[in-house]
C-alpha cells in the first residue's frame, strides 16, 4: 500500500505490534523515547527508526503508551499533515480522547481511540482485539493497517468510546481476578485439592478467562510472567471507577475491585504481572495458590 504508517511506543505491545506492519506497508516509521528500541526494530523487523517529528509526518499514525498523558506530552510537541490519522492503542481516559480529537480536528486530521486486548501473545499473531472510537471515515481509513495487527475490529462509538470499552472489560477482568483469588484460598484453606478443583470449576458457571487461563498458566505455576504490568490493571480499573461516577450509577463490586487491586499494586511496586495481585491474598490469608 502506498500509505506511510509510523508507530509510537515500542513497549510490550507495540514492539510486537508494529512488527506485522512491514508486510503490508512500504514505509513503516518507529519511534522509541529510549531510541535503542527503535534501532533495534528496525534491524530485526524492516521498519525505519525515525525522529518523533518525522514519524508524525506520516498518514496513519499509532501510539501504545502507559497512559493518556503520556499521549498528550507527545502531542504537544508535534504537529501533523491534514488528513492523518492518529490511531492510540493506549488504554487510555475517555475524556482525554475527546480532548486529543479536538486538537486533531485543528489540524485537519482525525484522532481514534483504539485501544486493544490479546497481551503480548496476541500482539505476536497479530491477534488482537480493537475496540475503536471515533469518527467513521477515519475508522475506515486506518483499518487495513488495524488489520495488520488485529483480528477483530470494531467501531463502538464517537470518541471516548473504546477506551470506555477497554477500561470496563478490564475491570472486569479484575473483579474474576479478585473472585478467584478468594475462592481458591477459600478452598485451599478447606484442604480441597485445587488443581483438581480448577478442572471442576472450569466445566462449570464459575469458570472465567481468569480460571482458564491466568491461574493455570501464571499463578499456580507461580511464573507470574511480567507481560501486562499490575500498575497498569490499576489505573485501568481508575479510569473505571471513573466512568461510574461520571454515569451516577451504583456499582459497589467495582469500586471495592478498584480499591484491592490499587493496594495490591502498592504493595508489589513496579515490575510485577497483575497476575500477581493474588500475592495479597496469600499474604493475608497464609495460603500459596500452588
Ligand atoms: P510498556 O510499559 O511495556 O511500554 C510503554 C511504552 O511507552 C514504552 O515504549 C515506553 O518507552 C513508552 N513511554 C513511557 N513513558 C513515556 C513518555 N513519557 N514519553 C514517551 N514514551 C514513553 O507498556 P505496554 O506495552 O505493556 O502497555 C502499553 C499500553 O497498552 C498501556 O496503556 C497498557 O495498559 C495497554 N495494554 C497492555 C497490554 C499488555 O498485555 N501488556 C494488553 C493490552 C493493552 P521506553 O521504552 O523509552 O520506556
Amino acid at each position: 500500500m502506498t500509505l506511510t504508517v509510523a508507530f509510537l511506543g515500542l513497549g510490550a505491545m507495540g514492539y510486537r505490534m508494529a512488527a506485522h506492519l512491514p508486510a503490508h506497508f512500504s514505509t513503516v516509521y518507529v519511534w522509541n523515547r529510549n531510541f535503542n528500541k527503535a534501532t533495534q526494530h528496525a534491524d530485526e523487523f524492516g521498519t525505519t527508526a525515525v525522529s518523533l517529528q518525522q514519524a508524525v509526518q506520516a498518514d496513519i499514525i499509532f501510539s501504545c503508551l502507559p497512559t493518556s498523558q503520556q499521549v498528550d506530552e507527545i502531542l504537544s510537541q508535534v504537529t501533523v499533515k491534514p488528513g492523518t490519522v492518529w490511531v492510540d492503542c493506549t488504554s487510555g481516559v475517555p475524556e482525554s480522547a475527546r480532548l486529543q480529537a479536538r486538537q486533531l480536528t485543528q489540524q485537519n486530521a482525525y484522532f481514534l481511540d483504539a485501544p486493544v486486548s490479546g497481551q503480548t501473545a496476541g500482539a505476536e499473531n497479530a491477534s488482537l482485539t480493537f475496540m475503536v472510537g471515533g469518527q467513521h471515515e477515519a475508522f475506515q481509513r486506518a483499518l487495513p493497517a488495524m488489520q495488520a495487527m488485529g483480528t477483530l475490529i470494531k467501531h463502538v462509538g464517537d470518541s471516548g468510546s473504546g477506551f470506555a470499552v477497554k477500561a470496563v472489560n478490564n475491570m472486569m477482568l479484575a473483579i474474576h481476578l479478585c473472585a478467584a483469588a478468594e475462592g481458591f484460598t477459600t478452598l485451599k484453606a478447606h484442604g480441597v485439592n485445587i488443581t483438581e478443583a480448577l478442572d471442576c470449576i472450569n466445566a462449570s458457571s464459575g469458570k472465567s478467562g481468569v480460571t482458564e487461563s491466568v491461574l493455570p498458566q501464571r499463578i499456580l505455576n507461580r511464573s507470574f510472567p511480567l507481560t501486562f504490568a499490575l500498575a497498569l490493571l490499576a489505573k485501568d480499573t481508575g479510569i473505571a471507577v471513573d466512568l461510574i461516577r461520571e454515569a451516577h450509577i451504583s456499582a459497589p463490586v467495582t469500586v471495592l475491585t478498584q480499591s484491592l487491586i490499587q493496594a495490591a499494586s502498592d504493595l508489589a511496586g513496579p515490575d510485577h504481572d497483575f497476575s500477581a495481585a493474588v500475592k495479597m491474598y496469600e499474604s493475608w490469608s497464609k495460603i500459596t495458590l500452588e
